[in-house]
């Protein structure tokens, strides 16, 4: 489990977040890290990729410390951030 920090403000039941967490997105067996609003899914332990790599050809990128530190990221995209709904039971459906 990654030490992160959370801060996130709502408008109608939709979540934005700025600083980093990892969620557990509905139908997405690992837990993702969320920079600034955007994705990342962790490829080999601890180096993140973000998770419209393929299909927007973006080269945004992370890594972690073996304690779950942020160690490095490159949080430039070439796409909007996803957009989230969360649910009572604290998981995250992806609406956009
Ligand atoms: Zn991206």
């Amino acid at each position: 489990m990654l030490s992160v920090r959370k801060c996130y403000f709502v408008i109608k039941n939709i979540i934005i977040f700025f600083l980093i967490s990892v969620i557990n997105v509905l139908g997405q067996k690992k837990g993702l890290l969320m920079i600034k609003g955007h994705t990342y899914s962790e490829y080999s332990p601890n180096y993140w990729y973000c998770t419209k790599k393929k299909s927007a050809q973006c080269n945004a990128k992370a890594r972690t410390d073996r304690h779950g530190h942020l160690i490095y990221v490159k949080n430039e995209h070439t796409h909007l951030p996803p957009a989230y709904h969360i649910t009572n039971t604290g998981q995250y459906v992806k609406i956009s």
